[in-house]
Order: C-alpha cells, then sequence, then structure tokens
C-alpha cells in the first residue's frame, strides 16, 4: 500500500500522515505543516487541514484527501 492509498484508507488524515511526516499543529487552527512526504525539502511547505480531511505541498503540489 502506497502513501496516497494509505491516507485514504484512513479515518483520520492527520493520524495518518502523522506516521510519515512530523507535524507540527499551526496555532489556533484546525492546521498542521510539517515537511513533504513527496519531495525533499528543509523548511516545512506540506500542510494538512484536520477540518476538511485534506493535505496539500505549496512545494511540489502535491494534494489529496480521504475521498
Ligand atoms: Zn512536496
Amino acid at each position: 500500500m502506497d502513501f496516497a492509498e494509505q491516507v485514504k484508507s484512513s479515518v483520520d488524515i492527520v493520524k495518518t500522515i502523522e506516521q510519515y511526516v512530523r507535524l507540527k499543529k499551526a496555532g489556533g487552527s484546525p492546521r498542521y505543516t510539517g515537511l513533504c512526504p513527496f519531495h525533499v525539502e528543509k523548511t516545512p511547505s506540506f500542510s494538512v487541514h484536520s477540518s476538511h480531511q485534506f493535505y496539500y505541498c505549496f512545494g511540489c503540489g502535491a494534494r489529496g484527501d480521504l475521498f
């Protein structure tokens, strides 16, 4: 099972992605940021929105959700 399938099959997108990426909660918002699992980077441009259950990377444009 690859990363995208793993995310799709999970109930909570944040918990699933946390198994691969160290996520940091953005203060006050239901948004998490971390290093992108799809490309190599030194500054976190990968964000996960727990309320909308989707992820998006500003660095490489990777995106997805549970559906
Ligand atoms: Zn990326």
